[in-house]
C-alpha cells in the first residue's frame, strides 16, 4: 500500500515522503479513503497510530481540490479541536510540513499565550484552524473570528477533551457551526459520553477503530533498574553517560521533583530542562523544541505536562518514579516506539515503588525484565517508606477536578510465583536479583 494509491497528490506524497514515511500506518490506510470521500468518520485510534497524518492528509487534499481564490478574505474551511496547547501545536506543525507545497495556510490557537497575535494574524488567510476549545470561545466572545463557512470540523482525543471537562465548550462551538459539514472524531476510547457525542454529532460514520498500542507494544523494550530512592538521580546519570542515551524524556511524579532532577542532571553536565504545569506555554514550547533539535539531551517531565508530546522516534523514556495510576505508565512509555520505530523505556524503582510495579504488570499483562546495574544495587537494610508526594492517589497532581474518571484496572493476572532476571537484555547483572510477588528482593 502506498500514499498515492490511497488517492493522494503527488505535493502530499511528495511532502510525507521526506518526512520519512515509506507506507501509509493502518490507521492512515483506512481513515485517508473516507475522509476523502467526504463522509464522517468515527475512528478508535490514540497517539502513536499515525492518526494526525491520516485525518490532515486527505483534509489538505480536499481543501486543495476545492480551493477558493487567493484572496487574503478567504474563510477558515477547516476547525480541528485538540484538548492540549502542545498537541495543537505539534498537530498545526504537522499541517503546515504535510501541505508545504500546496497553498493552503495553518494557524495554531491556544490559550497560555497572548491574544493579539492571535487577533493579528486572523486578519489574513487561514484554511485550516488548529484550535484548543478554550482559547477559541475567547476569540468567538471578541468577535475576532468567523466559522461560518467551515466544511470540516475534527474532535481529537476526544476522550481526552471530555475528561478534561470541554464538553460545554464543544457543543457550544458546534451550535455555532455550519450545519453541513464533514465530522471527523477520533477518541482511544468509547465511553457512553463519547458515544452520546458520536451519535449527536456524525452522520451515518465510517467506523474503524485500530488495535491499541498500549499492553501489546512490542517495539518497546521495557527494562526495570532496581535502585535505592536515594541514589536514583546518581543511576540516571551513570545510565545516560554510559550508554551514551540522547534526546531522553524523563517522568517525575511533582513538578518539584521534575525540577529538581533537572538542576541536578545540569549539575552532571546533563543538559536538561523541566516542563511541567506551571511553566509558561513559551518556556514549555522553548524546551520542546530544543529537545526535538537534539540541543536539549534531556526534558523532564510530569504527566499532565508530556500529554502529547509527539517527538518522531523518541528512543528513550524513563520512569524515575513509578507513577501512581498504572495507567499512566502505558502513556508514559507510549511516548516511545511509535509508528515502526524502536524505543527504550527504562523504569529506575525503589523498595518503596515495588506496589506499584506489579500494578503495572498486572494492568499490562507482562512482567518487565529486571536489569541490576553493578554498583548500583538496593541496599537490603534500606525499608520501603510510603510514597509521600503531597497528592492523593489517582489524582496525579497536576490533573484538574472530574479527570480520571474512565480509569479502570483489568483483572489482576495470576500470581505465577516465578521470579524475573535480566537476561533478555544483553546488558550487565551482577548478580540476578528475583522480585517475588510479595515484596523484597531475594538475594
Ligand atoms: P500520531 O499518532 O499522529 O501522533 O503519530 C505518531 C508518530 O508517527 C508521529 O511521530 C508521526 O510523525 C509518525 N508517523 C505518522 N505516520 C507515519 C507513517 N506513515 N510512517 C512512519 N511514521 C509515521
Amino acid at each position: 500500500m502506498t500514499f498515492s494509491a490511497l488517492g493522494l497528490s503527488d505535493e502530499i506524497v511528495r511532502a510525507v515522503t521526506e518526512r520519512g514515511y515509506t507506507e501509509p500506518t493502518p490507521i492512515q490506510a483506512q481513515a485517508i479513503p473516507v475522509v476523502l470521500s467526504g463522509g464522517d468518520l468515527l475512528a478508535g485510534a490514540q497517539t502513536g497510530t499515525g492518526k494526525t497524518a491520516g485525518f490532515t492528509l486527505p483534509i489538505l487534499q480536499r481543501l486543495t481540490a476545492s480551493a477558493k481564490p487567493a484572496t487574503s478574505k478567504a474563510p477558515i474551511r477547516a476547525l480541528v479541536l485538540i484538548p492540549t496547547r502542545e498537541l495543537a501545536a505539534q498537530v498545526e506543525e504537522s499541517v503546515r510540513d504535510y501541505g508545504k507545497y500546496l497553498k493552503l495556510t495553518s494557524m495554531t490557537m491556544i490559550g497560555g499565550v497572548n491574544i493579539n497575535p492571535q487577533i493579528q494574524r486572523l486578519k489574513s488567510r487561514v484554511d485550516i484552524l488548529v484550535a484548543t476549545p478554550g482559547r477559541l470561545l475567547d476569540h468567538l466572545q471578541q468577535k475576532t473570528l468567523d466559522l461560518s463557512h467551515i466544511e470540516i470540523l475534527v474532535l481529537d482525543e476526544a476522550d481526552r477533551m471530555l475528561d478534561m471537562g470541554f464538553i460545554r465548550d464543544i457543543k457550544k462551538i458546534l451550535a455555532i457551526l455550519p450545519k453541513q459539514r464533514q465530522n471527523l472524531l477520533f477518541s482511544a476510547t468509547f465511553s457512553e459520553e463519547i458515544k452520546m457525542l458520536a451519535d449527536g454529532l456524525l452522520h451515518k460514520p465510517a467506523m474503524i477503530e485500530v488495535a491499541r498500542r498500549n499492553a501489546t507494544a512490542e517495539l518497546i523494550t521495557q527494562k526495570i533498574y532496581p535502585v535505592d530512592r536515594e541514589r536514583k538521580r546518581e543511576l540516571l546519570t551513570h545510565l545516560i553517560k554510559e550508554y551514551n542515551w540522547h534526546q531522553v524524556l524523563v517522568f517525575t511524579r511533582t513538578k518539584h521533583g521534575a525540577n529538581k532532577l533537572a538542576e541536578q542532571l545540569n549539575k552532571d553536565k546533563i543538559p536538561a530542562l523541566a516542563i511541567h504545569g506551571n511553566k509558561s506555554q513559551a518556556a514549555r514550547t522553548r524546551a520542546l523544541a530544543e529537545f526535538k533539535t537534539g540541543k536539549l539531551q534531556v526534558l523532564v517531565a510530569t504527566d499532565i505536562a508530556a500529554r502529547g508530546i509527539d517527538i518522531i522516534e523518541l528512543p528513550h523514556v524513563v520512569n524515575f518514579e513509578m507513577p501512581n495510576v498504572s495507567e499512566d505508565y502505558v502513556h508514559r512509555i507510549g511516548r516511545t516506539g511509535r509508528a515502526g520505530s524502536e524505543g527504550e523505556a527504562s523504569s529506575l524503582v525503589c523498595i518503596d515503588e515495588h506496589k506499584l510495579l506489579w500494578d503495572v504488570e498486572r494492568l499490562t499483562k507482562r512482567e518487565i525484565p529486571v536489569v541490576q546495574i553493578p554498583g548500583f544495587e538496593p541496599d537490603p537494610r534500606i525499608k520501603a517508606e510510603p510514597i509521600s508526594n503531597g497528592q492523593n492517589r489517582g489524582q496525579g497532581g497536576e490533573r484538574k477536578q472530574g479527570q480520571n474518571k474512565s480509569r479502570t484496572r483489568t483483572a489482576p493476572r495470576a500470581n505465577t510465583g516465578q521470579g524475573r532476571t535480566s537476561n533478555a537484555t544483553g546488558k550487565p547483572v551482577a548478580r540476578k536479583p528475583v522480585l517475588h510477588r510479595s515484596g523484597g528482593y531475594n538475594r
